[in-house]
């Protein structure tokens, strides 16, 4: 079936208020956080250990959106808890679903900010690409969220809120089914993996997105393997052996460069921590071994880095760090600098990066129809004010 691009504004109903006061949230926090919460509600000390665990298993093993599902907890603490928090994940302002299956969503925060999330489902696996800040502060040329000037850091319950609600919207919690199966993964599981490669620079909002990894790795909970999270930075160095240590996901790293005067102009940071650094921290990244590789994202730029000599540079610059590589095509926004490499020398490139030994780098550009792809997420909001200003229609 050829699947149409569609776009649906979503209210979230569940808007919660007491009083004209919105409720705390608890879905989207730690152990820690949860217990706090159970104890400023008169939870006595010596229950608190089980209660956080109750909730732990209603909130992320089994998705619950309201505590009157949580039938093991007494009815009069549900109702407290009921009064004074929710379990409403960030509000959903629209949902595009591409011609490939590719789904993002435009959430807004408790202040009113955008960020997205883009689920990209395959035959055996779906991959949810989650936002560590809303835009960012770092200004890479090729990048759409580089020109976005508006940046703060999500918070950890904002970064596992995203989680939360891709789960909810694929029906992705036991016993959910999903609303529209066409292109879900085969499998019990429909997100699989979760990269941190949507809006932000991660190692910039270290301590939140550590604890939003270490509540997305929990195994009594939503037990996505650190194998299977994936952090990628522009390679802020000092953060690189401290993510290992306190993290330990796996790695990508967006070199896009083999020589420092055009990565200089590329990631502008480069300048601050150029190749040589960068891939120091690479080589000593905590638990680098061949079944645990740091990927290499390179983006193919036309005439600006995809030349032969730019592939065999590349190739002898990994030479001695367990790698994978993998090749963007460049995904154009409006007004971009750049134009994607052209097919032919793309394939040309990822030959002799093949012949290295390395399998199928090219990565295949998904979502492109609705904006979702690498690079190219950007505050909605934003771009309308923007038009707005300028006096045209909304983007
Ligand atoms: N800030 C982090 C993570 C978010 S960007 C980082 O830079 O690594 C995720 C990936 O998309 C990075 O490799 C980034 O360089 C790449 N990217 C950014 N803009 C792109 C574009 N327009 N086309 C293709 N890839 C892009
Ligand atoms: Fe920020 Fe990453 Fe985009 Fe660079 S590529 S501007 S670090 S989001």
């Amino acid at each position: 079936m050829q699947r149409t691009m569609t776009t649906t504004a979503l209210v979230d109903p569940r808007t919660a208020t007491v009083e004209g006061a919105t409720r705390e949230s608890l879905a989207g926090l730690g152990r820690e956080a949860l217990g706090e919460r159970l104890a400023s509600i008169g939870v006595p000390e010596r229950q608190l250990r089980m209660r956080v665990s109750q909730l732990w298993g209603w909130i992320y093993v089994r998705g619950a959106t309201s505590f009157d599902h949580m039938t093991d907890v007494a009815k009069d603490l549900r109702q407290t808890l009921a009064a004074r928090f929710s379990l409403d994940r960030p509000e959903i302002v629209s949902e595009q679903v591409s011609v490939d299956g590719t789904r993002k969503w435009l959430l807004r925060l408790a202040d009113g900010k955008d960020v997205e999330t883009v689920y990209i489902p395959e035959e055996d696996r779906g991959t949810l690409c989650i936002s560590s800040q809303v835009g960012c502060t770092l200004n890479c040329t090729f990048c759409h969220t580089g020109t976005q000037r508006l940046v703060r850091n999500l918070t950890a319950r904002e970064i596992v809120g995203q989680i939360m609600l891709a789960r909810d919207r694929i029906g992705d919690w036991p016993g959910a089914v999903p609303d529209d199966p066409a292109g879900l993964p085969s499998g019990a599981r429909k997100i699989t993996n979760v990269v941190l490669m949507g809006m932000g620079e991660p190692l910039y909002n270290f301590d939140n997105v550590r604890d939003a990894c270490a509540i997305a790795a929990d195994g009594a909970g939503l037990s996505i393997s650190k194998r299977r999270i994936t952090l990628s930075t522009s390679g802020i160095v000092p953060e690189i052996p401290r993510w290992g240590d306190e993290a330990g996901t796996m790695l990508a790293i967006s070199l896009h460069a083999v020589r420092d005067t055009l990565r200089d102009e590329l990631v502008p940071i480069n300048k601050k921590w150029p190749i040589r650094a960068l891939l120091d921290a690479c080589r000593a990244y905590p638990g680098l071994s061949n079944a645990k590789r740091i990927t290499f994202e390179y983006v193919m730029l036309k005439g600006v880095n995809d030349s032969i000599a730019d592939a065999k540079a590349l190739v002898k610059l990994l030479a001695k760090i367990p790698a994978k590589i993998n090749l963007i095509p460049f995904n154009p926004w409006p007004g971009a600098p750049y134009e994607c490499s052209d097919w032919e020398q793309i394939e040309k490139f990822a030959e002799v990066v093949n012949r290295a030994g390395y399998a199928s780098p090219v990565r295949s550009p998904r979502g492109r129809d609705i904006m979702a792809a690498c690079g190219q997420l950007k505050s909605a909001s934003l771009k309308q004010r923007a038009s707005e200003r300028l006096g045209g229609a909304p983007a």
